[in-house]
């Protein structure tokens, strides 16, 4: 029931933090990943520890908000595989500061990484993945459902992953695609360690309202992943499943 065998799967940023620990998980249930990112060396060495698990891992080198370095990456995954079963739109940024010192560009940079890179990979997907059904996996946060003062553009964009997830799950139901996402809690990436230096205490008041008392890693991404990419799944679409230690259960 959660074997990927012979799937092809494609995961934007999955060449660190949270898209590297997703990336695994579907590597060990069997699946040949493909890395989707811009930095090439990163990618480089995430293949390096992915090849011990999936012989036929790659990488792309795509920045998702380009539309046609998106058409051109699912181009080249039918080229090599003649299929795409399973895409996860992890790719991701955030500019914190509070809203009124935002510029247009700093905005537009965080919309479009996010949330219109989601957009255009699950419509790039779309046609490989009508032939034989799919399951596009979006990662949102939890400010997709809490706000946070220094993070307008990065929860609008969350925000919008939760409701576009909603509206392709819909869509798409009648293909056999499923469509759901992922909100983490406080994972420990770059993304965050970066966070705890800017934001004084956050690592603290994460441990105090995260009833399991720790902070995620990537690997705790691994087993939702392969749930929502896999045949266990299949009468599930349009969900969004918080992976977060208990946080967004808690006051
Ligand atoms: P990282 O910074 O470790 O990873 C982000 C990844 O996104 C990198 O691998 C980066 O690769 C890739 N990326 C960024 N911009 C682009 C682009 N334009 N084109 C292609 N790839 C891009 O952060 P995380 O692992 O923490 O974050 C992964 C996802 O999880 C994000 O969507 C984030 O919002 C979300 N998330 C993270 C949480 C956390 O606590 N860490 C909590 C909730 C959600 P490269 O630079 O090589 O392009």
């Amino acid at each position: 029931m959660f074997s990927l065998a012979s799937r092809v799967a494609v995961i934007t940023g999955g060449n660190g933090g949270i898209g590297l620990g997703i990336a695994t998980g579907l590597a060990k249930a069997g699946a040949h990943v493909v890395i989707a990112a811009r930095d090439a060396a990163k990618s480089e060495s995430a293949l390096r520890a992915l090849s011990a698990i999936d012989l036929e891992a790659m990488a792309i080198q795509t920045d998702v908000t380009d539309e046609h370095a998106v058409t051109e990456l699912v181009r080249q995954i039918e080229r090599r595989h003649g299929r795409l079963d399973i895409l996860v739109n992890n790719a991701g940024i955030t500019i914190r500061a509070p809203a009124q010192d935002l510029s247009l560009a700093e905005w537009n940079d965080v919309i479009c990484t996010n949330l219109s890179s989601t957009f255009l990979c699950a419509r790039a997907a779309y046609p490989l993945m009508k032939r034989s059904g799919g399951k596009i996996i979006n990662i949102g946060s939890m400010l997709s459902i809490f706000g946070a003062s220094f993070s307008a553009a990065y929860g609008a964009s969350k925000g919008g992953i939760l409701q576009l997830t909603k509206s392709l799950a819909v869509a798409w139901a009648p293909d056999n695609i499923q469509v759901n996402a992922v909100l983490p809690g406080w994972i420990d990436t770059d993304l965050t360690r970066a966070g705890r230096t800017q934001i004084p205490g956050l690592h603290e008041q994460v441990l105090a309202r995260t009833p399991a008392g720790r902070w995620g890693t990537p690997d705790d991404l691994e087993g939702v992943a392969v749930f929502l990419a896999s045949a266990a799944s299949n009468y599930i679409t349009g969900a969004a499943i918080p992976v977060d230690g208990g946080f967004s259960s808690s006051i």
